[in-house]
């Protein structure tokens, strides 16, 4: 019945772009499918030869986690930080927290709604059958979550002519991942995961923060309980009555830089209440950064819920010994049972095309350790 072994090592979706894949994306070359093909293969295999159970495409691909859906909907267009600076409130403030959070303007790209959305092409449908042609391995497919996209892509001056209301953009937004992912389960795909940063903002902001940059969170937000609220809404409607793939969710605290001092910290206890009315089987966690709090706010997550366990940080050049893994691992098994532990980085290797926060040497090293800790836990 298992898909997969105890202890099933995986990865959050990115990996990092080799340089020529990354030339050919800036130079818009004819070639780029094939290229991105190659690149895609690539990833794959790096990924089985670490020892991964539950392989990605590597979103080799994308972009980004998430900017890559413009190419791929109608009604959306991917503008820069900067050409998004002329639209947002305060431009000042902005400006500066995009530089105090070590995140260039030029380099990170919004998808943001300029008309009304609809599939041009399937999402990743396609990239899902690439995928499962050329592994005999399980697979994850990842996807950006309903609260992220609807939250991002919203920008007043610029959407509201075709959404009046954010919550109405949401409605399309849910219908469009809800309709891929029906395709994806009924294509077999075996994890389909919904990548959900943003929520993460709500709860580690900080009361003094009035805006941060999270994954392009430009829209001001609510209260964050209500936002909390409208987030599970979104997720619960999108997943509701799709059976087949392991659903699972993504929060993590950002991924754009090294620094860790830039990035948001908390534990997860305040966001737990709400992961227990989330109708998705699977939390995939990051825990190898101290950033995030204390293990024991996962015994509260729904009982069988699966964890996928963050357990060696993307952001880092040095290898986490398996032996201090296998360690970490053994302790969450005394709070949640082994069957729901899965192994898999904090977080992509390459979130952002142009900023990947690992190398593929790296990348794989730690792969590798997930994998030997794996085998040291089944034993
Ligand atoms: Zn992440």
């Amino acid at each position: 019945m298992a898909r997969w072994p105890l202890y099933p090592v995986t990865v959050v979706g990115s990996w990092p772009r080799p340089a020529w894949l990354l030339d050919a994306m800036k130079k818009k070359r004819t070639d780029l499918r094939q290229l991105q093909d190659d690149a895609t293969l690539l990833a794959i295999k790096l990924q089985e030869d670490a020892g991964v159970d539950i392989v990605s495409d590597g979103e080799q691909r994308r972009d980004n986690f998430y900017s890559f859906i413009c190419e791929r909907l109608d009604g959306i267009r991917l503008m820069t930080m900067a050409d998004l600076l002329e639209y947002v409130e305060d431009k000042a403030a902005f400006e500066n927290l995009l530089s105090a959070l070590d995140v260039p303007a030029f380099a990170i790209k919004n998808p943001t709604v300029v008309g009304k959305l609809s599939r041009r092409a399937p999402l990743v449908l396609d990239d899902y059958h690439f995928l499962r042609a050329h592994t005999k391995k399980p697979v994850k497919v990842t996807l950006p979550g309903p609260y992220l996209l609807s939250r991002s892509s919203w920008v007043k001056n610029l959407s509201e002519a075709a959404y009046p209301t954010r919550e109405l953009l949401a409605d399309d937004v849910v219908g469009i991942l809800r309709d891929e992912i029906r395709e994806l389960a009924a294509a077999g795909a075996d994890v389909v995961q919904l990548d959900e940063p943003v929520l993460s903002e709500l709860v580690f902001a900080g009361k003094s923060a009035t805006r941060t940059f999270m994954c392009a969170a430009l829209a001001a937000s609510a209260s964050p309980e209500k936002e909390l609220d409208f987030a599970v809404d979104l997720v619960n409607r999108v997943v509701d009555g799709i059976d087949g793939p392991v659903l699972a969710l993504h929060v993590c605290r950002g991924n754009w830089s090294q620094k860790e001092d830039v990035l948001l910290q908390g534990s997860y206890d305040a966001l737990i209440p709400h992961f227990r009315r989330m109708r998705v089987q699977q939390f995939v966690l990051e825990y190898a950064t101290p950033r995030a709090g204390s293990l024991e706010a996962l015994r509260d997550l729904p009982a069988g819920a699966l964890v996928g366990f963050g357990a060696v940080n993307p952001r880092t050049t040095e290898i986490e010994p398996p032996a201090e893994i296998a360690a970490r691992v053994r302790r969450l098994a005394g709070i949640i049972s082994p069957e729901r532990i899965h192994l898999n980085p904090d977080c992509g290797f390459g979130t952002f095309a142009d900023r990947p926060v690992a190398t593929a040497d790296v990348a794989s090293a730690k792969l590798q350790a997930l994998a030997a800790a794996a085998t040291v836990l089944r034993a």
